[in-house]
């Protein structure tokens, strides 16, 4: 069997490093807010390119709070992808604030074009996700987010480490937010997020609210939250950076291979943006017979998923916000073709060479 995601895989590349920092982080009596943390913070923010990293409990927890702390709240608006994650929605609506849907691009991700239409006088912030480990078009992003003053945080919980024209996903907005939820590209070994930014003052506020609102102990400023990032994970996740380019270098190899090898015609193999260098957090494919693929890979023991069935404004949770089926039309037809194939750190050759043959093989006609 072929899983679609298989983490012992990557576990086993470098288990015994892992191994023996959790030993030490263990046996060192230290478990909150100590040197794994402040170490990690430091190596990640230069990894991104940016002046600060502030460690959080979870990818929701980044985006949330960042909403918070750039003072978005009940009625303003926040323009997003209408077929981003669930928890890209939740990180503005937790804060009352409105998500403003865009449809996607051909590469899956906001439709830059289409930004302005949607903007009024209420629109405080774009959220770019860099859904996949491709980038958006974060040059027309920022220009007209310079044009209109609207605040830009990037969720790049899929693009550690992707470029957009040489430049790291997180580095462009005023916050990148951060997963670390084990199968992202950059993984943690349970819960883990974070947020980068170049400013100084929102990097404080960031230190203070997910420890209480407060800096020192017992000095509380604000009502915080306990959201913090732990000695465990930040010193499994300093173990996994230093293997986070390779890591990446292998999963655009298995994409490459499946670039060259998937020929059959009803299937859509995912577009690379000109000027983005994606991570290939999935290998997303379309194909309008989608169902019965995914029945037939199964008989060939092929496992895969879709990212995502069910768009955010047509979930249960979010039938408040009164939109409907039509409303977006491209979202809503990717929703029903998309189908992300196996693509995971550790798959051997012979199994990608079998997810090509089957995917090559399927005529649902036949
Ligand atoms: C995983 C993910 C999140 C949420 O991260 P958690 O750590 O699970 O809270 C947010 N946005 C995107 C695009 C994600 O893929």
């Amino acid at each position: 069997m072929i899983m679609q995601n298989d983490l012992q895989r990557q576990f086993s590349l470098y288990s015994g490093e892992y191994e023996k920092k959790a030993i030490e982080v263990l046996r060192s009596g230290w478990y909150i807010l100590g040197k794994e943390v402040e170490q990690f913070e430091k190596e990640w923010a230069d990894y991104i390119g940016c002046k600060y990293c502030v460690g959080l409990a979870s990818g929701l927890d980044s985006l949330w709070i960042s909403v918070h702390l750039l003072n978005i709240g009940p009625g303003d608006e926040v323009i997003v992808c209408a077929n981003a994650y669930i928890a890209c929605i939740m990180g503005i609506t937790i804060n009352d604030a409105v998500p403003v849907f865009v449809e996607p691009d051909r590469y899956g991700n906001i439709d830059a074009q289409k930004i302005e239409s949607v903007i009024t006088p209420k629109t405080k912030a774009i959220l770019a996700v860099h859904l996949y480990g491709q980038a958006c078009d974060m040059t027309v992003i920022m220009e007209i987010a310079h044009q209109y003053n609207l605040q830009v945080i990037e969720d790049c919980a899929q693009s550690h480490g992707g470029l957009w024209r040489g430049k790291k996903t997180g580095a462009f907005g005023k916050v990148g937010c951060f997963s670390f939820y084990p199968s992202k590209n950059l993984g943690a070994f349970g819960d883990a997020g974070c947020i980068v930014t170049n400013d100084e003052e929102l990097a404080k506020k960031f230190r203070i609210f997910r420890n209480y609102g407060s800096e020192k102990r017992y000095h509380n400023q604000v009502i915080g939250r306990n959201s913090r990032l732990d000695e465990l994970q930040a010193g499994l996740l300093r173990i996994k950076l230093t293997h986070l380019d390779k890591l990446n270098a292998e999963r655009c190899k298995i994409a490459g291979r499946y670039m060259d090898g998937i020929t059959n015609p009803i299937i859509r193999l995912p577009q690379v943006r000109p000027g983005a260098y994606p991570v290939w957090h999935q290998f997303v494919i379309r194909c309008k017979e989608r169902d019965e693929l995914i029945g037939y890979l199964d008989r060939y023991g092929i496992k895969t998923l879709i990212h995502y069935p069910i768009l955010p404004y047509l979930s249960e949770a979010y039938g408040y916000l009164g939109k409907k089926e039509g409303d977006h039309p491209i979202a809503e037809r990717y929703a029903k073709e998309i189908l992300s194939l196996p693509l995971y750190n550790g798959m051997k050759e012979k199994e990608i060479t079998m997810v090509i043959d089957a995917v090559n093989g399927f005529d649902p006609t036949g």
